[in-house]
């Protein structure tokens, strides 16, 4: 059986400059952890294919596929607040494009090997931040978030050195693009406007074809992606999740997710939440990720100006005219979001403030993130047990709390069942908590066990459903399992 990939690359047709061609380097002994079905079938790539020798063998980078032109993207970024001008694919691969039922989607190795852009670094990935971005990622497709996706991970037989030796393992992650603010940044750092036009043309058609109709379509495009990300951060608030690592060359234009490194989901609710251990100022905290999209955007912006107007001083003037759709986008769909998850209609501000007032009791309480929303879609009906025992001692704050919100919902005139509904929509269950990642990690790299890793992707498919005996997966750590950090590479 011959593995049909119907690659159809348009990347790889853009100046030498844009990347640099070469193949993964082989890998000793591949073996299968997990193809995703569902996701291979959509893209229109047959699963069994994908499985067999030959598939494992593409999967792992030791045969390069028919109609496959791998390269290393080059980009730069800035990194906490420090600007690197070459950053590139130092431990990634681009297999190159297919056009699937929902678009054009990158495909992408990640592990395959050392490139010109690997510096220090070994080119590989260890098993665990494979399987971490493998469960994230689906996680957040399925709560339906814009995302990168997980597409197959493979061991490689080989071990990486991190602070100990750990397996190695190979993601293939596929994605609207592989984008980033910091492509654009790699160009404008060097003054190469010319790349810069044909990188902006090429977002443009790939991403925003509208924008192309624009009397500016620069400006089209930079609005399009301040919007995209306004989104995308809203949602990221609106389900308890702490990217980590949002520097400008995870940023993407297609307004994804992407780079699960340090990420993590709240339990109990605080706005300054940070976990990465390698996020010291809390830049990245929970609640500062709005703000950080912005200071990203505006990296965009910057580098955008040589399109934006035929001087330095209308350039500036149209980039900060962009910019400016971002904040007013932010706060409505963050506002909506919320509103949504009380079971409040979105476009009034008293909805709005009785919202806010809740997270001020869950934040002063400790109370958990996800639970209390989903737990508040029973008090619609009556039932507000649940929600008090989140609260524990402290239930009685729920006093004054709990009567404002019943009026509003009153006011608002819906059928209680049907808010009820409309909550458990947007409010889920399941999310991927840290210490049962911990835990799908620790079974997979100490003994080789990937059945916990399968059950929490499976329970992780349908977070917003009720999955009687699965409960387990809907609790908040205890004591001893609470997770304090993440790590990147580890
Ligand atoms: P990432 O975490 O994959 O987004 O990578 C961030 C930057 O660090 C990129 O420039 C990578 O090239 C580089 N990098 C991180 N880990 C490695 C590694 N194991 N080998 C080579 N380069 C790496
Ligand atoms: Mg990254
Ligand atoms: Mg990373």
């Amino acid at each position: 059986m011959s593995v049909q990939i119907p690659f159809d690359n348009t990347y790889a047709r853009l100046p030498d400059r844009f990347y640099v061609k070469m193949v993964p380097e082989p890998v000793p002994a591949p073996r299968l952890i997990r193809i995703n079905h569902a996701l291979a079938e959509s893209l229109g790539l047959d699963p069994a294919q994908l499985e067999s020798p030959e598939g494992i063998a593409i999967l792992a980078g030791n045969a390069v596929a028919k109609g496959s032109e791998p390269l290393a993207q080059a980009y730069a970024g800035h990194q906490f607040g420090g600007f690197s001008p070459q950053l590139g694919d130092g431990r990634a691969m681009l297999l190159g494009e297919v056009v699937g039922r929902d678009g054009r989607r990158d495909i992408q190795l990640k592990g395959s090997g050392p490139t010109p852009f690997s510096r220090r670094g070994d080119g590989r990935a260890a098993l665990g931040p494979v399987l971490r971005e493998y469960v994230v990622s689906e996680a957040m497709a399925a709560l339906g978030l814009p995302t990168t996706r997980a597409l197959a991970a493979v061991l490689t037989g080989e071990t990486v050195r991190r602070e100990r030796l750990l397996p190695g393992a190979i993601f293939t992650r596929v994605a609207a693009s592989h984008l980033r603010v910091g492509t654009f940044q790699y160009f404008a750092a060097q003054g190469d406007t010319e790349a810069l036009k044909i990188l902006a043309d090429y977002a443009i058609a790939r991403h925003y074809p509208q924008a192309a109709l624009a009397d500016n379509a620069y400006r089209a495009l930079l609005e399009s992606v301040c919007l995209a990300q306004a989104d995308l951060i809203a949602r990221w608030l609106h389900i308890g999740f702490i990217h980590g690592v949002m520097n400008t060359d995870n940023t993407t234009i297609s307004g994804e997710t992407i780079d699960f490194g340090p990420c993590a989901f709240m339990d109990e609710y605080d706005s300054r939440r940070v976990l990465s251990s390698i996020d010291h100022q809390g830049r990245y905290a929970y609640g500062n990720q709005p703000n950080i999209g912005f200071w990203n955007l505006t990296r965009l912006a910057e580098a955008l100006i040589p399109l934006l107007g035929a001087d330095e001083e209308t350039g500036l003037a149209e980039a900060k005219d962009a910019l400016g759709v971002y904040v007013p986008r932010f706060q409505s769909a963050y506002d909506a979001g919320l509103c949504r998850k009380i079971g409040l209609s979105p476009d009034r501000e008293e909805h709005v403030s009785c919202a806010h007032a809740l997270l001020t009791l869950m934040s002063q309480h400790a109370a958990d993130f996800t639970l209390t929303f989903r737990a508040l879609g029973d008090v619609v009906m009556g039932e507000d047990a649940a929600l008090r025992a989140l609260f524990g001692e402290n239930a009685g704050a729920l006093d004054s709390w709990l009567p404002r919100w019943r009026q509003l919902q009153e006011a608002d005139g819906r059928d209680p069942a049907e808010v009820r509904e409309s909550m458990r929509a947007v409010n889920p269950a399941f999310i991927p908590r840290n210490h049962q990642m911990e835990r799908v990690i620790a079974a997979a790299v100490e003994t080789q066990d990937f059945g916990p890793f399968e059950r929490f992707l499976t329970v992780l498919a349908k977070p917003y459903d009720d999955q009687p005996g699965q409960e387990d997966y809907t609790l908040p750590p205890v004591t001893d399992e609470r997770v304090l950090q993440t790590f990147c590479g580890t």
